[in-house]
């Protein structure tokens, strides 16, 4: 458990069974938990392939509830008067069945949506049916987007547009002025507060987004002239996401709450404040103001929100309001796992090399030799330095002539000895050059794993972000070697190298070596949040299979949901080919093969099969 740190950023839903297999339990506890092999054997026998990714009903309903129950619980604790209703931003992960579940869990709670665009806002309407949720709409506005909102709030529903720039004002007075409906209106503002971490360029005076103090009173003044400040009921902001410093949090709530207040003395009725998301995910289990990680727990960012609002109101004897957040990445994260098999290991080896140099062997080549001879835990540096000198002198008389390709591969083999040779010797220090701390890096396993880094964890590649990755079986066994992780797209930044640990970030994980043709299966977790909608098609690996899983008390499981990934001939037509045509081409060069003597009538129905499997086929590597 410790080597993977699954009890630290597992939240209690991921942990390890006694047969070494990783369990998931929403119940957090230990009878109740399903084996993720076991769901892969059901996913198997109704023939499905890796790569899949799978999505945990429970674990999103729990989550919701978590987040809710402990608004809950921090304002009956601190006496709160207002209530809390948070709102799930669509862009965190738009699939149609996630934004579905979201609105049937958070029913109970009145848990509402956030969209940022029109389409956003098209998809959320077909989902809602709480009246009393709300329905926040940030992002630009056109006639379009204001007249569906102002339909939704005359059907009922608390549909409010947020300003984002001052203009935007103007249009939804004048919609609402030729359809009849009183707009409810946020405004969204730019605090001078600004949070540290990788995603939260949101934040601060300079952010894109929002009114700065001049734009916000002019917007009010408005608002005034035409006699609608009455329409005036929320205060936004957003700091940004994956906030890992509850200060900056508490630092944000305090110097909006004084806006909220000063709005409310400016005669506008307010009653809702919107603190966006940023509420933060533990990806690499640290508890600690780390860029992957964050420093408070929930109940301490609920406990801190409502005292930074109430610390403020109360001294100026203003009501308390709805408390809404917009937590996506922290609602959604820890649903989906994405799993893969892995296909081939290239394993980093010692390789053979005779005793001695032979008597026509060059001077560098003698030299690699003395420096392999001589490694020992006093000279590592040394012969690190060395090696790598000789090994480039040797590269470049290749180049120039002056060795043999024979010569040349005997060097490589003596240079990675002795880079092996010099990991060996440098587990005997505590101290050692910080040169040679990526020494295991190079020297790592290469597992390949049957998916796209591009398609199912695009922002491991775009910004660097870490994900928990572990075997998802086997773990009774030690894993002995040591790895990095390469998916299928054949391209250099298709590679996980980067791995979480609790203090740093580890250059490469331990994997259990492939047995005798037994599959090895990995598990990416917590992906649900901003991964599936920011995939693309790179090599064109589409999307992947999907299942969901609802997991009973009494520890079975069902599946509840699956939908196919793309087949070759979906992401073609992304790209807009024509399937049809190509047959139709494929069939025309078969013709002329045929009629150039390279193969017969018969051959070309058997080619023809291929082309057409091919075409139905998953984009990933089949059983
Ligand atoms: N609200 C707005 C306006 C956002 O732009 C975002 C995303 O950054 C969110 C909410 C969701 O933030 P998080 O996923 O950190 O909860």
């Amino acid at each position: 458990e410790e080597l993977y740190g699954i009890k630290n950023w597992g939240a209690g839903y991921f942990s390890i069974s006694d047969k070494g297999e990783v369990v998931v339990n929403p119940y957090k506890d230990q009878s109740s938990g399903v084996s993720i092999m076991d769901i892969i054997s059901g996913v198997r026998e109704r023939g499905m392939d890796m790569p899949v990714l799978l999505r945990f009903e429970n674990l999103l309903d729990a989550q919701i509830s978590f987040l809710n129950n402990s608004f809950r619980e921090a304002m009956g604790k601190l006496g709160y008067k207002g209530q809390y209703k948070g709102v799930y931003p669509i862009k965190v992960n738009q699939q149609q069945q996630v934004v579905e579940e979201v609105t049937r869990f958070g029913e109970r709670y009145h848990h509402g949506l956030e969209v940022g665009s029109k389409a956003e806002l098209i998809a959320a309407l077909s989902l809602m049916k709480d009246r009393e949720a709300c329905l926040i709409c940030n992002g630009y506005k056109d006639e379009e987007f204001v007249d569906l909102g102002l339909y939704a709030v005359k059907m009922g529903f608390k549909c409010i547009f947020v300003i984002e720039i001052p203009n935007e004002v103007d249009i939804v007075l004048e919609r609402s002025r030729a359809l009849g409906v009183k707009p409810i209106i946020g405004l969204r503002i730019k605090l001078s507060s600004k949070a540290g971490g990788h995603w939260t360029e949101s934040g601060g005076d300079r952010s894109l987004f929002g009114l700065n103090m001049s734009q916000l009173i002019e917007v009010v003044d408005k608002l005034k002239e035409e006699k609608m400040l009455d329409c005036l009921k929320l205060l936004h902001y957003h700091l940004g996401s994956q906030i890992p410093n509850i200060r900056d949090i508490r630092a944000a709530v305090l110097e909006a709450t004084r806006v909220y207040a000063e709005l409310v003395k400016e005669g506008a009725p307010m009653g809702y404040l919107d603190l966006g998301g940023g509420l933060a995910v533990d990806y690499d289990g640290s508890n600690t103001n780390f860029t992957h990680s964050r420093n408070y727990t929930v109940e301490e960012y609920c406990t801190d929100i409502v005292e930074a609002v109430m610390t403020v109101l109360d001294a100026e004897k203003i009501p308390h309001p709805i408390i809404v957040t917009e937590s996506g990445r922290a609602v959604v994260a820890y649903y989906s796992v994405l799993l893969f098999n892995v296909l081939d290991v290239e394993r980093f080896e010692t390789y053979d090399v005779p005793e001695q140099p032979d008597e026509n062997a060059s001077e560098q080549i003698r030299n690699l030799y003395d420096v392999y001879r001589n490694i020992s835990v006093k000279n590592i540096q040394e012969c690190y330095n060395d090696a790598l000198y000789y090994r480039d002198e040797i590269r470049d008389m290749f180049k120039h002539g002056r060795i043999s390709l024979r010569e040349r591969a005997l060097a490589e083999k003596l240079f990675w000895n002795t880079m092996y040779q010099i990991a060996r010797e440098k587990e005997e220090l505590k101290h050692f050059p910080p040169e040679l701390e990526d020494i295991e890096h190079a020297l790592a396993d290469i597992y390949y794993g049957n998916f796209s880094v591009f398609q199912s964890i695009p922002d491991s590649w775009a910004i660097d972000q870490l994900f928990p990755i572990m075997p998802v079986h086997r773990l009774l066994e030690l894993p002995r070697r040591n790895a990095v992780i390469a998916d299928i797209t054949c391209d250099c930044d298709g590679k996980i190298d980067r791995f979480i640990d609790l203090h740093d970030v580890r250059k490469s994980i331990p994997l259990h070596e492939l047995k005798n043709g037994d599959d090895y299966y990995l598990g990416v977790f917590l992906v649900g949040a901003y991964q599936e909608t920011l995939g693309d098609l790179h090599n064109l690996f589409g999307d992947t299979n999907v299942v969901s899983v609802r997991i009973n008390p009494d520890g079975t499981f069902d599946l509840t949901k699956e939908l196919h990934g793309d087949s070759v001939s979906d992401v073609l037509s992304y790209v807009e080919y024509d399937p049809k045509i190509m047959c139709a081409n494929f069939r025309e060069t078969c013709e002329e093969a045929i009629r150039s003597g390279y193969i017969s009538a018969s051959e070309r129905r058997e080619i023809m099969r291929a082309y057409e499997n091919g075409l139905r086929g998953y984009t990933y590597y089949e059983r």
